[in-house]
This record gives structure tokens, sequence and C-alpha cells, in this order.
């Protein structure tokens, strides 16, 4: 593991809406769950969560340089749920890593549950607010549940999006409501496909 730990999220050709997300999403964590985050080389560990022994002190969460937005906007929610359920006792490290067998003795399925309740908008208003307001769409939440429909529907996104942008069409609605709804789905399709446990029933 490498020593360097950085403050600012890995740069990338990242949809601005994501990076958006991503960046409400952050300093919601570190505003009101005491939740610092830093960037670091983390090898096959994609994040953990450092509790210090004085509560009054804020957690560290460590991700792994490598993970893209839609990946980091996930991690933050999960261990969000982590926080509520009251994982991050004193001193104690949880490891998000890429296997299924935890290291740290932790329910990670409790906080994944826990995880999809939020995303799906059924977290604190603060947490509710720096999600897409897409997820209360009817028509989004069965075709992101199974995988098929799911990157069909992605693909489709971005096809609708390259049609949008490359026709001029997005200049003429500027933010308009076909505009953010088009962003918005594009986001929570690219998180849930770098998380699909987000999406299960
Ligand atoms: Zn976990």
């Amino acid at each position: 593991m490498a020593a360097e730990v950085i403050r600012n999220a890995p740069s990338s050709v990242e949809s601005f809406t994501l990076l958006a997300f991503e960046e409400r999403l952050r300093s919601h964590l570190e505003s009101r769950l005491q939740i610092r985050t830093r960037f670091a080389d983390l090898g096959s560990t994609r994040a953990f969560l450092v509790s210090p022994a004085d509560r009054g002190r804020p957690n560290g969460l460590v991700i792994d340089v490598r993970t893209g937005a839609a990946e980091r906007i996930y991690l933050y929610v999960h261990t969000a749920a982590h926080i509520a359920l009251g994982h991050n006792m004193p001193l104690i490290t949880i490891v998000e890593g890429d296997d299924e067998t935890a290291s740290d003795g932790l329910r990670h399925d409790q906080a994944d549950g826990l995880a999809r309740a939020m995303w799906w908008r059924r977290g604190s208003p603060e947490m509710v607010a720096s999600l897409p307001t897409v997820q209360r769409s009817r028509l989004l939440r069965p075709l992101l549940e199974r995988g098929a429909t799911r990157s069909v529907l992605h693909l489709a996104l971005r096809g609708m999006r390259a049609v949008f942008y490359g026709s001029g069409l997005a200049r003429i609605a500027g933010n308009g409501t076909v505009t953010t709804w088009l962003r918005q789905a594009l986001a929570a399709t690219a998180v849930v496909d770098a998380a699909p446990q987000l999406a299960e029933r």
C-alpha cells in the first residue's frame, strides 16, 4: 500500500452530473456524519473507514484511487449506512474489499440493505437532497433491477445523450426538464451499474 494520501477525488473523464452528486454527498458526509474522505492506492481494497478512539474526532474514509465517481457515490451511501447502523465503534476499521468474505466481521449485507433504502430516497433529508432526484421515477427502478435491462438502458441513455448534445438540441432545451432528467437518469444508472446491490429487491 502506498503511503501517499490525497485529498481530492481522482480526476478522470467523468460526467459533470456524477461529479457534482459525488461532491454533494462527500460534503454531506463531512458536515453531518463527520467523515473525512481521502484517496490512496489501496491495492485490492476498495475503501476503509477508520473510527477514532475519541468520538468527538472525525472518522477517516480512505478510498482507492482507481474507483470511478459512480463507485465512490455507492461507497459514500454504503458508509453512511454503516454509521446509521452504529458499526463505526471506536478504533474499529471497516474494510470494503473486493471479496465476499468480510475480514472485519461486520454485516456489510445489512449496510447494503440500508444503503438501498437510502438510495431509493428513504434516507435523511440532507442525504436525499444529495442524490439524483430521478430515483423517484417509476420507470427507472424496474429497468435498473435486472442486469440485462440495466445495461440496455445505460447504452440507450448514452445514445440519447450523444444525439441530444450532437444535434444541438441540448442548447435549445437549455436546463429544462428533459435535459435534467436525462443527466440524472444517466448518473443514477451509472451508479447502479457500478453497484448492482443498490437495485436488488
Ligand atoms: Zn461495508
